[in-house]
């Protein structure tokens, strides 16, 4: 098989990202690989294709436990011969799978870095035609990354072990240029062939929210946001609890991660987000590492981090599919304060008097450009991509700053259409759904509550979305309206609603305007998807999705992610055919869910 039908066969997809093809042409040419690519760039088929192609086995070193386990199971959907040996398995496990392995009943194994110092893996590794390995989160070698593993450093003794020294691709997201040199010297790579993936992630969506009532505004934000996967980041592991608190009372499908849990209780609520139990998940930003879940829609930071670093690995978790997905930051000017005095306080102990205070000084001053990221009114990606070392034109149209006007304008006459909006529904539906109403939306819901009927259905179907929502956020946020979160959240009208216009009850906003149309490949693909597209069918395939799921035990991306069933609705295929050319959607799968699939889209 050539790495196409690899590529096709095994994976289903249709055609290599940017940069794929030449790093995996360069390993299949045996020669050593260093790549840096952002999170979601797509590593693992990187290394995943050349260990189907090379004779032998291929070992995949990786810290993280919960990583190895995820992406053999993926792999194992595939029907990729895949195993991972490391502490979570049991004694006997272990003894079972090192038997299959000298039986070469594996292409692929993950395996931890401390069992390379092990004598029996060593031994395994001896034995086995060991052709090529792949080192993960390769930043971890270093001292200067943010993840030091001293057992990385002993990478190069266990390469010298084997019999031939095999190829050696090493891969991470971090991009500093003393990282890089530490990789490429202490993993003691032969002249490599040095890949460099763009930061920029296109199909990410930044905003920036200022307010002093971010609860507020996060509440009305969650609302509008459904059943998508959500991670709310908070500084605090107090602010954790109080939401995630606030969001179970009122009945959202949410759980939560923090280091102050016990270690149970947290697995189980990694695993309910993970298998999609749980749609939103309130955590510190102890959780996420190591978690690839590829349909996180939102990302919702609940007060500022404390540097770029941590913003951007921690945005970088959303919409790995390669689906348009949100990354909102809100801020309130309290996260300045607890920033500082988390910095102030978490300075090692163990330094001396005058190491402290550079320390000190240098997050003060990473602090503070990220307080610029959150006042900037130029291109939020551009000024991400340019901390990172990246030049940008600007001008992304996919940033709050690109998408808005500068200048607030009176929007009391739409905010008195919205107020009359809520009274004339009786004051029973959600920001949601009465956003649904003033836009003309027929839904579900609209035609099952006959909202249609309202005089208010489509009376501000001239605005954006986004403006009808910003209007209904600062009801909320002024204390117009108050959401009820006992009935639905819906919006409750607070007497002086009726107020609005007069005199200085002015409600301000700004308006969401598009500066520029850019022609490029996603809007041809999001008009096809506009006129095509079928919630309903979505929604149903989803469900077959998830009974699958249950009865496999895996979770429900790894039978199909969110952009392989969003391209079947619009696609419709009708046979095995047709199904195979959907992206993701390779021979395995095909054969094990094609049919269920297939009938589902036939019947409806
Ligand atoms: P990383 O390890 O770099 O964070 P992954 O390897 O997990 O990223 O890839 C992110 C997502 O992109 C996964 O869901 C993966 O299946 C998908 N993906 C990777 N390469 C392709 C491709 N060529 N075509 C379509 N999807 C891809
Ligand atoms: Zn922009």
């Amino acid at each position: 098989m050539t790495k196409n039908d690899v590529l096709r066969e095994i994976f289903g997809y249709t055609s290599f990202r940017k940069g794929q093809e030449e790093i995996i042409d360069k390993i299949l040419n045996r020669k050593d690989v260093m790549a840096i690519m952002p999170t979601g760039g797509g590593k693992s088929i990187c290394y995943q294709i050349p260990s189907l192609m090379f004779e032998g086995t291929a070992l995949v070193i990786s810290p993280l436990i919960s990583l190895m386990h995820d992406q053999v199971m993926g792999l194992v959907q595939m029907g990729v011969k895949a195993a991972y040996l490391n502490s979570s398995l049991s004694e006997k496990q272990y003894r079972q799978a090192l038997a299959r392995a000298y039986r070469r009943e594996f292409k692929i194994i993950y395996v931890a870095p401390e069992r390379l110092e092990t004598e029996s893996f060593v031994k395994l590794a001896e034995y086995l035609d060991i052709s090529f390995v792949c080192v993960d989160e390769a930043h971890c070698i270093s001292q200067w990354g943010h993840d030091f593993r001293p057992s990385y450093t002993k990478i190069p003794n266990f390469l010298e072990k084997l019999p031939k020294r095999p190829v050696v691709a090493a891969f991470t997201a971090t991009a500093t240029q003393r990282v890089k040199e530490d990789i490429k010297e202490k993993l003691t790579l032969k002249d490599p062939y040095v890949h460099t993936s763009s930061f920029d992630r296109e199909n990410l969506f930044f905003e920036v929210k200022r307010s002093y009532d971010s609860e507020a505004v996060l509440m009305n934000l969650v609302s509008q946001i459904g059943n998508e996967s959500t991670i709310i980041y908070c500084i605090t592991r107090k602010d954790v609890d109080m939401l995630e608190y606030m969001l179970r009372i009122k009945n959202f499908s949410v759980t939560k991660y923090h280091a102050g849990l016990e270690i149970d209780e947290r697995k189980q609520n990694q695993e309910d987000f993970i298998f999609g139990r749980k749609n939103i998940m309130v955590a510190t930003n102890a959780f996420g590492m190591g978690i690839d879940k590829p349909d996180i829609r939102y990302i919702i930071h609940y007060g500022m981090p404390k540097n770029m670093e941590s913003y951007y690995q921690e945005v970088g978790r959303a919409g790995r599919d390669g689906l348009e997905s949100k990354c909102i930051l809100l801020y309130n000017d309290r996260d300045m304060h607890i920033n500082k005095f988390l910095i102030e306080n978490g300075i090692s102990e163990e330094l001396s008097a005058k190491e402290r205070e550079l320390v000190k000084k240098e997050e003060m001053n990473k602090l503070r450009t990220m307080r610029n990221y959150v006042f900037c009114e130029d291109c939020l990606r551009s000024y991400i991509l340019s901390y990172f070392g990246e030049h940008h034109s600007g001008n992304c149209g996919k940033c709050s700053s690109c998408m808005e006007q500068r200048e607030f304008v009176d929007g009391s006459a739409y905010a008195k259409v919205a107020v009359a909006c809520i009274a004339d529904t009786g004051e029973r539906f959600s920001s949601k759904n009465i956003i649904s109403v003033l836009k003309g939306e027929h839904t579900d819901f609209t035609d099952t509550w006959h909202l249609s009927d309202s005089q208010y259905f489509g009376a501000l179907s001239d605005l954006p979305k986004d403006t009808v929502s910003e209007i209904l956020d600062k009801l909320v946020i002024h204390a117009y309206a108050t959401v009820d979160t006992k009935n639905y959240n819906a919006l409750k009208l607070n007497a002086h609603a009726f107020q609005i216009g007069r005199q200085e009850q002015k409600i301000l906003i700004k308006p969401f305007v598009k500066k520029e149309k850019r022609a490029n490949r996603s809007e041809t693909v999001y008009t096809i998807y506009l006129n095509h597209y079928d919630p309903s069918l979505m929604e149903k395939l989803k469900n077959v999705r998830a009974e699958l799921a249950k009865k496999y035990g895996v979770p429900a991306f790894m039978i199909f992610n969110d952009a392989t069933l969003r391209e079947m609705v619009i696609k419709r295929p009708k046979t095995a055919e047709q199904m195979k050319d959907i992206s993701g959607v390779g021979s395995a799968k095909l054969k094990k869910y094609g049919d269920v699939f297939l009938e589902t889209i036939k019947n409806y």
